[in-house]
């Protein structure tokens, strides 16, 4: 059997949180009373969570030390403009708006240009971008390439589809469109990377129509190391330098700093035009605070700014990249089909594939979430029909996720190889016997992101006539 290597971690351990496992009856009950959702089990009932990669990494000593470094002057902060210029120093935008996640970022940009009715082009929309998007009137569309739905190991499979967006803005006209979104990488698609072609030819589609072009920049830092390893052009440039060419196609960026600005919390929108900041500033300041904080301390907007830098680090993106790399390896071996290549933040799980006796209806992905916790104690996430699914609200058509996937996205710098050789011995296990996993029925929803407040049941497995 070959032999795969866990990259050595850049970094040594120089503080430790404890975590157990809980027996398995307790996990029995744990799942019962959450009524099978994950997002409702206890942080202290879990043993290794892969929930999220999104501000649950490990801070640097450099960064803990910045915190004490936090000015908290609420106008005019020491800590807004060290933000303010490592933002500036890789995005080149004029004008950087502080907020406390990514998504109010979305909600001050989306509730300030889109009118009702108006498209939102996007390789692919992470859900709070999907849902803030609705949420303020407009109708957000999905142009992932057809190479995204392919199992070859095709390197940039999270690229928008140009064609389509062409004809799309051709069809609609460019009036009902202000602005085209580009995730990088592609959350909601594997977390794959966007090549810097792509990105370059959606930004001149977007001029040609005289549509704005922004970027969901969440893991950018992640999406610039594979175009430095995959594309030809960019071997011997800097990670930063590739950022800054990327960001110079755009007209601005929303980022969720929990990701690749390597805090616990923190965000912010980038924008060149004037009027249009001038504006989202007015907002921001009735629904986040002032300008120069937007709903972050002086401290968590010190650790943004450190965790920013480090982030383009070419070792640490090496080892993280190299992480996921492994860990794709070692699930797959375990029995279960994962989405290739591995993108740069998680690995995904394509539970249909996994379990072919589930129909979409009955949440595949949710089945497997649910057994991952019930053996091993591990959290993760269902991305598929429970995530995507639901009712169209113009044609009341029932939809179904792409793919059923459970995503096991790994925190930064956070677990080490072994825990990761822990996940994939449980995968095993479930593989093992992955024909008496049965369905999960929903008895309560809500509207908007229905995932983190959901409750299912169990279904009988003979319901379907497998005993
Ligand atoms: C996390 C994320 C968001 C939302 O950011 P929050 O900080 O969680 O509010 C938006 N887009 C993408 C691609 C993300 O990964």
């Amino acid at each position: 059997m070959e032999d795969y290597k866990h990259p050595a971690e850049p970094f040594r351990i120089k503080s430790i949180e404890s975590i157990a496992l809980r027996t398995r009856e307790e996990r029995e009950q744990i799942l019962k009373e959450a009524k099978y959702n994950i997002f409702k089990i206890k942080a202290e009932d879990i043993y290794i969570d892969l929930l999220t990669d999104s501000g649950t990494g490990a801070m640097s000593t450099t960064q803990w030390a910045a915190l004490m470094l936090g000015d908290e002057s609420y106008a005019g902060a020491r800590s807004f403009y060290r933000f303010e210029n490592i933002v500036k120093g890789i995005t080149s935008k004029k004008h950087i708006i502080p907020t406390h996640q990514g998504r109010v970022a979305e909600n001050v940009f989306f509730s300030t240009v889109l009118k009702r009715g108006d498209y939102i082009p996007n390789n692919t929309h992470f859900d709070t971008t999907r849902a803030n998007a609705s949420h303020k009137g407009g109708i957000p569309v999905d142009f992932p390439c057809p190479e995204a739905a392919i199992a070859d190991e095709l390197p940039f499979k999270g690229n928008m589809d140009t064609r389509r967006l062409e004809s799309f803005i051709n069809e609609k006209g460019a009036d009902k469109i202000p602005v085209v979104f580009m995730t990088v990488t592609n959350n909601s698609m594997g977390g794959q990377p966007v090549s810097m072609a792509n990105i370059k030819e959606t930004a001149a589609i977007c001029k040609k129509y005289g549509i704005m072009f922004f970027f969901d920049c969440a893991r950018y830092a992640e999406n610039c190391y594979f175009i430095k390893h995959y594309e030809p052009g960019y071997e011997s440039k800097t990670i930063k330098k590739i950022a800054q060419e990327m960001f110079s196609y755009s007209d601005g960026a929303l980022m969720s700093a929990k990701k690749d600005g390597l805090a616990n919390m923190g965000g912010f929108a980038a924008v060149n035009d004037d009027d249009l900041a001038q504006r989202m500033i007015e907002l921001l300041i009735i629904i986040e605070g002032f300008p120069t904080y937007g709903g972050m301390s002086g401290r968590d907007m010190d650790t943004v700014a450190v965790g920013l830098a480090e982030a383009l680090n070419e070792d640490y993106l090496a080892y993280r990249i190299g992480q996921i790399e492994y860990f794709g390896k070692i699930i797959e071996r375990a029995g279960a089909p994962i989405i290739k290549p591995t993108g740069g933040h998680a690995i995904f799980i394509d539970a249909g594939k996994f379990l072919p006796h589930i129909p979409s209806e009955e949440f595949p992905g949710q089945a497997l979430a649910v057994e991952l916790y019930k053996e091993g104690g591990i959290r993760g996430v269902e991305i598929g029909s429970l995530m995507f699914g639901g009712y169209d609200p113009v044609t009341g058509e029932k939809i179904t996720a792409l793919r059923e996937l459970v995503r096991l996205a790994v925190p930064r710098r956070m677990y080490t190889g072994s825990h990761l050789d822990y996940v994939a011995e449980i995968v095993g296990k479930i593989a093992k016997k992955k024909g008496e996993l049965g369905g999960l029925k929903i008895t309560r929803q809500s509207s908007y992101l229905r995932h983190f407040t959901v409750e299912l049941e169990k279904l009988a497995m003979n319901r379907i006539g497998i005993v």
